[in-house]
């Protein structure tokens, strides 16, 4: 234990020996940090953002690698955020105090979170996907919008989908507004990447049920039996809806029925009422308390 720690102990004050307080815009780690906004440097480094005190505590109890930890001036002497970064430095990562400023710059935010974690980032290889028992996972084709993509994240941890496996050229799920749009289920549902090719022939092994949905689907989505199989959802690009081979996959093709002037339903809208449709068994409201 350092002089220092020990007089931080003394006034309270759990802080870890490795903060760097760095107040320039100019300084080459905020620097790095700022360049994590685009795709190129988050994928170069293998990391992203996530911003908020109460994110970062979940995903470091979840179990993700924190590279750095990034608090402004006005987390000093909160007990969470010292905690959080005694907990960063005990895995090796780097702990900064900045001004507002930095963080706003960080996170391109006028009203910026007290906290930013800088995580490694973390897919799960299609190989490892073996769903069973009543699973219910996603499978997104170049879905675009980060919006979106962030929803349907929420959406699939809220439904208890067991994963999401990302076809073809996808929006980034580690762009800070995906993550933000997540509200932290980031952390928590699996995310896999693959190609159509990857896909189609990963489906051969498959022997649940395959649920596309499309506009063109002669199938009311709620007159399909989905209880007691695994289940992969399959939904379509924005613009394009899902391509013949993919459509051509699935064991269904279902359609959620409309009326009104618009032709289709938003994505995430549509994969949230399919999912709760394909969980209605699987999902009770707790009464007990
Ligand atoms: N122009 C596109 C098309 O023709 O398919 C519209 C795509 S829609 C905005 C995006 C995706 O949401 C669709 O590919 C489908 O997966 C899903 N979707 C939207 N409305 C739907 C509905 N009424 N029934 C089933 N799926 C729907």
């Amino acid at each position: 234990m350092t002089k220092q720690d020990d007089h931080h102990r003394g006034s309270g004050i759990a802080r870890p020996g490795k903060v760097k307080e760095v107040t320039s815009l100019t300084n080459p780690i905020v620097k790095d940090l700022r360049s994590l906004a685009l795709k190129k440097f988050r994928d170069q480094q293998g990391v992203f953002l996530a911003e908020g005190l109460k994110l970062v505590i979940d995903a470091l109890d979840l179990g993700w690698t924190i590279k750095t930890l990034v608090y402004s001036k006005a987390g000093k002497g909160n007990s969470l955020v010292e905690q959080v970064a005694a907990r960063t430095v005990a895995k090796g990562g780097d702990v900064l105090e900045v001004n507002e400023k930095i963080i706003s710059a960080i996170t391109r935010r006028d009203n910026p979170q007290m906290v930013v974690g800088v995580f490694q980032q973390n897919l799960q290889a299609l190989s490892d996907i073996r769903p069973q028992g009543n699973d219910v996972f996603i499978a997104l084709d170049r879905v675009r919008d980060p919006g979106n993509l962030g929803t349907i994240i929420r959406t699939a941890d809220a439904a208890g989908a067991k994963g999401i496996i990302l076809i073809g050229d996808t929006t980034d799920p580690f762009s800070l507004e995906t993550v933000r749009a997540t509200m932290g289920s980031v952390f928590a549902v699996p995310l896999v990447r693959a190609t159509e090719a990857e896909f189609l022939s990963w489906r051969k092994s498959f022997t649940g049920l395959i649920v596309g949905t499309h506009l063109k689907g002669s199938v009311d989505y709620r007159t399909i039996p989905y209880a007691n199989k695994p289940v992969v959802l399959l939904m379509g690009n924005e613009q394009q809806g899902l391509p013949d081979q993919l459509a051509s996959s699935c064991d269904r093709l279902a359609r959620i029925p409309q009326q009104g002037r618009a032709d289709s339903l938003n994505l995430a809208i549509a994969t949230g009422v399919m999912l709760f449709e394909i969980r209605r068994d699987a999902l009770k409201l707790d009464t007990t308390n």
